[in-house]
């Protein structure tokens, strides 16, 4: 069986200049645990074009959905923010990743920390009732620069909390933090900077990292993945891996080239 598969696309949506998503058709054959990334792309002069893409469907979803950034010079998304639909896309049947719930030891509170695109598999998360039945509390942040880039906040803010098998379940568990860094906004000002200093525990009222009570799962630029594991093993947290499940995990959302 070849490792690429082809789909077409079902859906585009464009948040703004530099952000879009897309749903593509999905092979039933196609199995992913959530938080999961797949490459994806296109052919280029005859070969096959391909780049990480976390997916932000759920699991039991019959199509798969995708975030992405659009990079003006980039080799993939300058072609890919163009798709349309009944496009065809290449789909890796491989998925992979550490965001998964297996590499976490059980906790209390699950924070999904991200900025930009790492929004994408936590999206998925928040999507999965099972992630629901083993936290008491899901914290999901998402640091951006301007309020445009805060894609489906209204889809967290509106239809999660009404979706008819699992509404109840984040009516009373999911805690949604956006926050911006360059316009003025409720919550404002770098995710590293707002955990250093309490203010958003405070915020959201509940207490300080502890490692005996939350999980971490981390995805967003390399730099704001530096910095967060600092602050984590600084408070004692262990990185899990699928050998040894810990109390924090992370993946990178891009490469910086
Ligand atoms: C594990 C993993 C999961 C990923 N998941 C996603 C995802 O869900 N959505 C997504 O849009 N991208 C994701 N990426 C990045 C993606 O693989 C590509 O880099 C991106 O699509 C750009 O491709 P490109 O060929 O146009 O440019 P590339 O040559 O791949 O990148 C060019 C430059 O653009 C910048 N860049 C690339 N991707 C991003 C980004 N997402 N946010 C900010 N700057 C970026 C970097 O500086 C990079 O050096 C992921 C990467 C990894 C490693």
């Amino acid at each position: 069986m070849s490792s690429v598969a082809p789909e077409t696309v079902l859906s585009v949506h464009h948040w703004n200049d530099t952000l879009f998503s897309f749903t593509t058709t999905r092979d039933p054959g196609l199995r992913f645990k959530t938080g999961q990334f797949v490459m994806i792309g296109l052919e280029v002069a005859g070969k096959p074009l391909m780049r990480a893409y976390s997916v932000v469907s759920a699991h039991y979803e019959d199509h798969l959905e995708f975030y992405s950034i659009k990079v003006a010079d980039g080799p993939l998304t300058s072609r890919l923010q163009h798709l349309q639909v009944g496009d065809q896309l290449l789909i890796g049947r491989k998925p992979t990743g550490s965001l998964i719930m297996d590499n976490l030891k059980p906790g209390k509170n699950l924070y999904l920390l991200s900025t930009g695109t790492g929004l994408a598999p936590f999206m998925s998360v928040v999507r999965d009732p099972e992630f629901y039945e083993n936290f008491e509390k899901i914290v999901l942040t998402h640091g951006v620069r301007w309020k445009s880039e805060l894609g489906y906040f209204e889809h967290i803010t509106d239809d999660l909390p009404d979706n008819e098998f699992f509404g109840d379940m984040v009516k009373e568990k999911l805690i949604y933090y956006p926050t911006v860094t360059r316009e003025e906004f409720e919550n404002q000002g770098r995710l590293t900077d707002l955990i250093e200093s309490g203010a958003l525990f405070e915020d959201i009222g509940l207490p300080p990292f502890d490692p005996e009570t939350d999980r971490v799962m981390i995805c967003g630029s390399p730099s704001m993945l530096k910095d967060l594991v600092t602050i984590l093993e600084k408070r004692g947290f262990v990185e899990g891996t699928s050998h040894a499940p810990g109390d924090y995990v992370i993946e990178r959302a891009f490469v910086e080239k």
